[in-house]
């Protein structure tokens, strides 16, 4: 039977539970463990591919084609996770699935409640990923802040589970803010008594909380918090900011958390070893040979999040290169208003991500020429792939305004269009092309320099398509159409000719780079960026 780690936050939001939970992940696979991670999201949407980026910041896409919460992404990049569209729980999923059973009469008449049916769907759903994924422990992060109404249905739900499994099956972990008031120049531990009170009131009892700090707990604070918050002092784990996330999980192994999870949950496994991920990633992050300025041009370049996997990709790629990264984060619609050269003078690469919608397209398109014009490197990414082939088919083929129909529906040059099977749908969530796909790389080409073999797949989330009828004109001109869907013969990925790399791509590479294992594309962008910088 599995093992279960439940994990909570309280105080505030964006505490790095992901993290937490990731590094946990990390730890008790470096003791041989077999592990999955499931994120519950307590909002109603039935996933985030239908929420804007400010609102929610990346969607991170599975294999198996689901729209998912981009703490997925961290589980994969940490761990050998797979995970699947069921990694991801949802208030709106849960609710969907209840009212369809009661639409079918499924509760024989019964009078339908949040206790027990939809604390149940719940349960059975966290019970079926540990099952169906044959794993010795199940890591589960419940969203949002202990206290939160929405959040209540799941808390009652990991109280039940903890019950049902009894002791050696089940963790509960409290990931807390400690915070350090600089004019006093002590650190507060209150809020974290309130928060575990309020845990406490709905049933759950931490058996391990990790606090968030900025300087470390002293042995004293620890004791105080182990008194209020009724755990043993080696229970308070000490989470001070780190200087890169990689670092987290050799921190907690610091602590002692992963000896704590093994003795709490009665495992049998020998002292897990990081020391393969201290020197493949952690000292190649501290320490690098190299440094080089790389710049992302985007619409959501305020919002951290937006372009989370994006920005961990570029971090890998740079590792693998022995190189740190510099990242220049650029507002597409800053450089519609004073051109491409004031922002992207001096960037040794550059990278356009993916993104929906008119504005600051015109600023991507210049951004994609200037990288072209000035032999930068540019990897362009799903809607920097296709407005890449807008500016190629513009400034290059002739076909003046040519554009996607995704933002000129009328364009006499639709070189970026939807397929047939696209045009048809009405609703917005899960329709897009999404998931993995095969893709078949040409021999003889940067792209294929890069991968080293013509097969590959990767993951999509994206309507429009490059329109095949303007493959001839744009190979003519120089275009090289280095990746293929051979199914249906879609373009997945171009290169330019005479060009030291120019490589764009339909799907989203990033989501399958790890620290350990950087995407060759990535790789490779990264290798190209710094040689033109000698
Ligand atoms: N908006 C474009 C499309 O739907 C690109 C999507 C993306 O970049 N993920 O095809």
């Amino acid at each position: 039977m599995s093992k279960f780690i439940f994990v909570t936050g309280g105080v505030v939001s964006s505490l790095g539970k992901g993290i937490t939970a990731s590094s946990i992940g990390k730890l008790l696979e470096a003791k041989g463990l077999l592990v999955t991670l499931i994120k519950c999201d307590p909002y109603i949407n039935v996933d985030p591919g239908t929420m804007n980026p400010y609102q929610h910041g990346e969607v991170y896409v599975t294999e198996d084609g689901a729209e998912t919460d981009l703490d997925l992404g961290h589980y994969e990049r940490f761990t050998n996770a797979k995970v699947t569209k069921d990694n991801n729980i949802t208030t709106g999923k849960i609710y969907y699935s209840v009212i369809s059973k009661e639409r079918k009469g499924d509760y024989l008449g019964k009078t339908v409640q949040i206790i027990p049916h939809i604390t149940d769907e719940i349960k059975h759903h966290i019970k079926k990923v540990a099952s169906d994924q044959k794993v010795d422990a199940v890591i589960v992060e419940i969203g949002g802040t202990v206290g939160d109404i929405e959040s209540l249905p799941f808390l009652e739900a990991i109280r039940q589970l903890r019950l049902e499994l009894g002791r050696d099956y089940a963790v509960n972990i409290h990931v807390t803010l400690v915070p350090f008031i600089k004019s006093a120049g002590e650190i507060k531990t209150k809020p974290t008594q309130h928060s575990v009170a309020a845990l406490r009131q709905i049933g759950i009892m931490p058996d391990i909380i990790v606090c968030r700090t900025e300087k470390a707990l002293s042995k004293d604070a620890k004791e105080k918090i182990a008194l209020f918050c009724n755990v043993e002092p080696n229970c308070v784990i000490n989470a001070v900011d780190a200087k890169t996330i990689y670092e987290v999980p050799v921190n907690f192994k610091k602590e002692g958390l992963d000896l704590l999870l093994t003795r709490l949950l009665n495992i049998k496994h020998p002292d897990g070893n990081l020391s393969d991920w201290e020197h493949n990633v952690l000292k190649r992050i501290k320490s690098p040979a190299h440094s080089v300025e790389i710049a992302v041009v985007g619409k959501y370049i305020a919002l951290q999040d937006a372009y989370k996997s994006i920005y961990e990709a570029l971090t890998h790629g740079a590792l693998g290169n022995n190189t740190r990264l510099i990242l220049k984060k650029v507002d597409s619609e800053d450089i519609e208003e004073d051109g491409a050269e004031k922002y992207l003078n001096g960037v040794k690469g550059i990278l356009v991500p993916g993104g929906f919608g008119h504005r600051g397209i015109e600023g991507k398109i210049n951004a994609a020429k200037f990288a072209r014009e000035n032999s930068i490197p540019y990897f362009g990414i799903c809607l920097g792939m296709q407005i890449a082939v807008i500016e190629f088919a513009r400034n290059v083929c002739g076909l003046k305004n040519a554009n996607s129909t995704e933002f000129d529906k009328d364009t006499k040059y639709p070189v970026v269009a939807l397929l047939d099977e696209q045009k048809k749908i009405q609703d917005k969530g899960a329709t897009m092309r999404l998931g993995a796909y095969e893709c078949r790389i040409k021999k003889g080409t940067k792209t294929y320099e890069a991968y080293q073999k013509e097969k590959i797949s990767e993951r999509h989330r994206h309507r429009y398509e490059f329109n095949n009828n303007y493959r001839e004109v744009m190979q003519k001109k120089g275009i090289i159409f280095s990746g293929i869907y051979p199914k249906k013969d879609l373009v997945e990925i171009i290169e330019l000719n005479c060009h030291p790399w120019f490589i764009a791509c339909q799907f989203h590479p990033e989501f399958q780079s790890k620290p350990e294992k950087p995407h060759p594309l990535f790789k490779n962008f990264v290798k190209a960026a710094l040689s033109i910088s000698k």
